[in-house]
């Protein structure tokens, strides 16, 4: 498939931006060079200018980026950029990269996103189910010990309403024992 480089024309003068290389030029199978002999500039209202169409003879001006120039094609004021394709590091390197190709990585990088994002859920499913089950059993546990709370209040109270023993002895003594005697043994 031709790349979207090999359509590059000037907007205003058609001049290719790709140029065949002289060394393949006689072959019908040529492979346009990526060096452009005339540098080619973008603009932001979409057009591709020849350095010729924008600047004539003269050089481009220093920093390109500082500038506004109306496009000789629609005559909007716009920045310039510099068309460089053949480094894919720079930033307009996107607009200019295989359209299918990207689709293609998107969709590369998309599955391997979800595929990492099911192995965490994969991972943590069994985990919280588990959990659940932790936490289902430690509620039992707390019910069974509230249970066991209330009983062993219910007995506190119980025990402390019994006299205690030595009481319940003297005060047996004394029902049983005649007042005469109880009387002679204090006067004693
Ligand atoms: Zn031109
Ligand atoms: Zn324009």
């Amino acid at each position: 498939m031709k790349s979207y480089l090999e359509y590059i024309l000037c907007s205003v003068c058609r001049r290719d931006y790709l140029v065949p290389t002289p060394s393949n030029a006689s072959t019908s199978t040529a492979t346009p060079s990526l060096a452009a002999p005339v540098p080619f500039y973008v603009t932001t209202c979409y057009h591709e200018i020849c350095h010729r169409c924008l600047f004539g003879t003269n050089p481009a001006p220093n920093p390109l980026d500082q500038v506004k120039l109306p496009c000789p094609a629609c005559q909007s004021v716009t920045p310039l950029a510099l068309l460089v394709t053949n480094d894919p590091t720079n930033e307009l390197a996107p607009f200019f990269s295989d359209v299918a190709e990207s689709i293609d990585l998107a969709k590369m990088g998309l599955q391997h996103q979800l595929s990492s994002l099911m192995n965490q859920v994969d991972y943590f499913k069994p985990k919280c189910s588990d959990q659940k089950k932790t936490i289902s059993r430690l509620i039992l546990e707390v019910k069974k010990l509230k249970a066991y709370k209330t009983s062993a209040r219910t007995l506190y109270f119980l025990i402390s309403s019994i006299p205690d023993l030595t009481s319940l002895v003297l005060a047996k003594r004394e029902r049983e024992t005649p007042i005469t005697d109880r009387l002679d043994a204090s006067s004693r």
